[in-house]
């Protein structure tokens, strides 16, 4: 793919596992690195694939695994002064993981009569979608490597039945978002991950990649009520903990565990001995109090990863770094509700509007609404 100046190009590689002699297996869809400086996925899906490919080679897959363990070379050149920075296009300052195209629009916008095609027959109905996404994809004319990146990875994930993309947030516990429509039913992919926090959103207002697949079918059910539309695809975000949890024990076992997810979901035809402990019931992500610094200066935490606080708890102390009282007074942060502190920063400096921790909460909160997801 050639790259938006003269001189460079751009590599994206991946995996493709198909089991030999079986026909109309699901499709599994998995990427690491969209923001290209969370890495831990990458290593998870290193491991993954070597145990892919021993179970390909026994003829235990009973499904097809896309695996992308480094989906976004863009972000991965992106380095500045010798700091690697890939959440956002450095050219055009868009995050890697938002804006996504929701899908049930560009169809209708592509074929408004799509609605009154559809029939009582589910699997024709299924084709007809798919085939008006085909044809929007073919009538797009990316310019940039960008726009280029996207719709290759459109291409793929489209056809799938599960589409898991791997992150990790700053310095966190395991988590995990998913749209409301797919639990408690996949929460068995929580247990398998040791999600501390299964935090639901339909629509978080980001257009982050994972709410694309579910929400194709989500939208397009909701515009055709009377019609049987496929139930979503499973998708969702899979945060692997924080920025420097690239550990070859932990996420040789997060490997494990996905593979374990797969085989009990007869993805994968082989048994496990293994029964994950159970993980938390989702909870809204309208309930997660993400709370922001209003002054500047150095975080002194009271709290530490997986610790519960009740409203009111202190959670922060931050030392002044200007003003009268620079260097002496400190401004106490408190938790606006009750719940499990499950993301905190790992640099201590801060400054207005920057994020502190996350609390997962029980209760919406009156301020979660419109975009809930980060910048
Ligand atoms: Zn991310």
């Amino acid at each position: 793919m050639s790259a938006d100046t003269a001189g460079s190009s751009y590599h994206l590689s991946y995996y493709h596992f198909t089991p030999d002699g079986k026909k109309n297996v699901p499709k599994v869809y998995l990427q690491a690195g969209l923001h290209a400086d969370e890495q831990p996925g990458t290593l998870i899906l290193h491991y993954l694939l070597e145990m892919l490919a021993k179970d390909d080679k026994l003829g235990r897959l009973d499904a097809e695994f896309f695996v992308f363990p480094m989906v976004n070379p863009i972000g991965m050149a992106q380095i500045h002064n010798h700091h690697h920075s890939g959440r956002y296009d450095f050219s055009t300052g868009i995050n890697f993981n938002r804006n996504w195209p929701e899908l049930a629009s560009c169809i209708m916008d592509e074929d408004n009569e799509i609605a009154s095609d559809f029939t009582q027959d589910i699997n024709s109905n299924k084709n007809k979608v798919i085939s008006a996404l085909t044809k929007w994809i073919s009538n797009q004319k990316p310019i940039t490597a960008l726009e280029k990146l996207r719709l290759e990875i459109i291409k793929i994930a489209m056809h799938c039945d599960v589409v898991l993309d791997l992150h990790c947030d700053i310095h966190a516990l395991n988590h995990i978002y998913i749209a409301p429509q797919l639990m408690p039913e996949y929460q068995d992919l929580a247990d398998w991950m040791g999600s501390h926090a299964t935090l639901t959103a339909e629509n978080s207002g980001g257009g982050s990649f994972d709410e694309v697949w579910s929400r194709l079918w989500i939208d397009i059910q909701r515009l055709c009520p009377d019609k049987p539309i496929p139930k979503p695809v499973l998708s969702a975000t899979l945060e692997y903990r924080g920025l420097v949890d690239v550990d070859e024990l932990l996420n040789r076992k997060d490997a494990e565990n996905l593979r374990g997810f797969f085989i009990s979901r007869g993805f994968i035809n082989t048994k496990t001995k293994t029964i994950p402990p159970p993980s938390p019931q989702a909870l809204p992500f309208n309930a997660t109090q993400i709370i922001k610094s209003h002054v500047s200066g150095l975080v002194c935490y009271s709290v530490q990863l997986g610790q519960m606080v009740t409203e009111g708890e202190l959670v922060a102390t931050i030392l002044l770094l200007d003003g009268p009282d620079a260097y002496r007074s400190r401004v106490p942060i408190y938790a606006g509700t009750r719940g499990l502190v499950f993301s905190m920063m790992l640099q201590k400096y801060t400054w207005k509007g920057e994020t502190i921790a996350k609390i997962a909460g029980l209760k919406a909160l009156p301020e979660r609404t419109g975009v809930l997801l980060e910048a």
